[in-house]
């Protein structure tokens, strides 16, 4: 039986600042957001990889909806990070305008995952973003990566103080993006549960 990871792959389509310039919501959407620096680019990279095609002509921009498209079934939106202690108030403004227009208006949106970097501790702008998804009735999971930086008491540490912590997770994943350890399990969850259950897409 050939896998179906196998027949799907990854192509960069387009990028957006606003909901005006995103793609025809024809396309069920899969939200990637995470703090900058959580490695939501080399999670995405990772996924390229392991889905058949790189991908290529991945533009370096931060403050832009990115999208990517998943074969012919869905796409990922990979969204501007957040939490850099050095951005201005308007900045965090206008990050939060774009993020929560397109969280909340998107109506091809079918979920979000939530990148951590595995050391950090999961906060209240964590929690904020999970409810103000949940809030919509669209599941979250958390992604915790950079595996390769604990070792396996820590790993189970820092699952069982998530678990005690953050409301709302439908599941945790524990990666390596850099090591490309994990990656495909996330993505074979989210189009198993949120794309192919829900709009009976064939792989
Ligand atoms: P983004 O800002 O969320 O897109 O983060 P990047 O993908 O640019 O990654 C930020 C930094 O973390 C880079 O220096 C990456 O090489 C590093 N990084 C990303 N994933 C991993 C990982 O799984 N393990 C380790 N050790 N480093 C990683």
């Amino acid at each position: 039986m050939i896998n179906e990871s196998v027949l799907r792959s990854i192509r960069f389509i387009k990028s957006a600042k606003d909901l005006k310039g995103c793609p025809a919501p024809d396309l069920p959407e899969v939200a990637i957001a995470g703090r900058s620096n959580a490695g939501k680019s080399s999670f995405i990279n990772a996924l390229g990889l392991s889905l058949v095609a790189k991908v290529s002509g991945r533009p370096g921009k931060t403050r832009l909806l990115n999208f990517f498209l998943i074969g012919d079934h869905y796409r990922l939106v990979d969204m501007p990070g957040y939490g850099y202690a050095a951005r201005s108030g308007a900045e965090v403004e206008s990050w939060r305008q774009m993020v929560e227009s397109y969280l909340a208006l998107r109506g091809s949106l079918q979920g979000l995952v939530l990148i951590m970097d595995i050391r950090r501790q999961w906060t209240a702008q964590e929690q904020e973003l999970v409810d103000w998804v949940s809030q919509r009735s669209m599941p979250v999971v958390v992604v915790l990566n950079k595996a390769d930086k604990v070792g396996n008491n820590e790993k189970a540490k820092v699952l069982r103080d998530l678990k005690a912590k953050a409301v709302g997770v439908s599941q945790v994943f524990v990666v390596s993006a850099s090591k490309r350890l994990g990656v495909t399990e996330v993505e074979e969850f989210v189009f198993k549960n949120w794309i192919k259950q829900r709009h009976g897409g064939e792989a």
